[in-house]
């Protein structure tokens, strides 16, 4: 199995956004000024298994507007086929895209894809609620034109500490598990790679690894509770696998991959390495 990081362009995002308040200051603080952070990647990613050419994410375009809590840097020589490029891949390679929620840095990039598409189908219902098409109008953040990914189910069963799970690959090294919260049907996508790391391109499951280790509620997240469980979950799957946890906009997700870097949880050692090859 080979994973590959791609990028396409930053994005800043208000304090607000990063750190956000309790109660009503959480969602309101994002419309009001603020200061705005270090531009973020935006990172998508490729992974090539078994002969099979899969994306997760397709990350934005230089067509991407600005929403008041995010100010979007991507230009077009930035896009997924310039990332892909840049890996050394193909898109025309690619036979399936994942994606782990429906917000335009994450899929703006399908306007280049021609391979099948997969969501978790909550996700696509709260896509096509009449609440996310007011805001999608609201804030000017479009679908891509075409926006029809295949739905599936998160059918199979407990996958290590998540209760929700579907294989994308045959030999279940490449996994879909339910992290809701960020949005109602979040998925992140969790590769068991060569080495037996839990390889998990997490999305916008929480900005950044701090995040995580914080159980700081996402300022956008509809239900404060099932983030938070999300998070524990997380946490609670990195103590058991040895995790590298690779969310889309965290600045330090590319050194954590390039290093395999495990997360560490109250200072406890990784789980073993060894055994985990056996277990696969
Ligand atoms: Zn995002």
């Amino acid at each position: 199995m080979k994973i590959h990081a791609l990028t396409t362009g930053t994005v800043s995002v208000k304090h607000g956004f990063l750190f956000p308040r309790h109660g009503a200051r959480r969602q309101l603080d994002l419309f009001l000024p603020g200061a705005f952070s270090e531009p973020l990647p935006i990172h998508c990613w490729a992974i090539e298994h078994d002969g099979i050419l899969r994306l997760v994410d397709t990350g934005d375009t230089a067509a991407a507007r600005n929403v008041p809590f995010a100010r979007m840097h991507v230009r077009q020589d930035q896009e997924l086929p310039a990332a892909m490029a840049a890996a050394g891949l193909e898109l025309d390679d690619v036979s399936e895209v994942v994606l782990t929620h429906a917000h335009g840095d994450h899929i703006d990039g399908l306007v280049h894809v021609r391979s099948r598409v997969l969501a978790n189908e909550a996700e696509l219902r709260s896509v096509a609620s009449p609440m996310a098409r007011v805001m999608r109008r609201m804030l000017r953040q479009p679908l891509p034109a075409g926006f029809a990914p295949e739905p599936f189910a998160l059918d199979d069963g407990p996958f290590g500490a998540f209760e929700r799970s579907r294989a994308l690959s045959d030999d279940g090294r490449i996994v879909a598990v339910g992290t809701p919260g960020h949005t109602p049907g979040h998925i992140s996508v969790i590769c068991v790679d060569d080495a037996g790391n839990h390889v998990m391109l997490a999305g916008d499951a929480t900005d950044s690894l701090e995040q995580l280790h914080s159980l700081r509620v996402d300022a956008v997240a509809p239900d404060i509770e099932v983030h938070v469980a999300t998070m524990k979950t997380i946490l609670a799957h990195c103590t058991e696998h040895r995790t590298v946890y690779l969310p889309s906009h965290d600045p330090d997700s590319l050194a954590r991959f390039t290093a395999a870097t495990p997360v560490d949880v109250d200072g406890a050692d990784p789980p073993d390495q060894a055994a985990h090859l056996l277990a696969i």
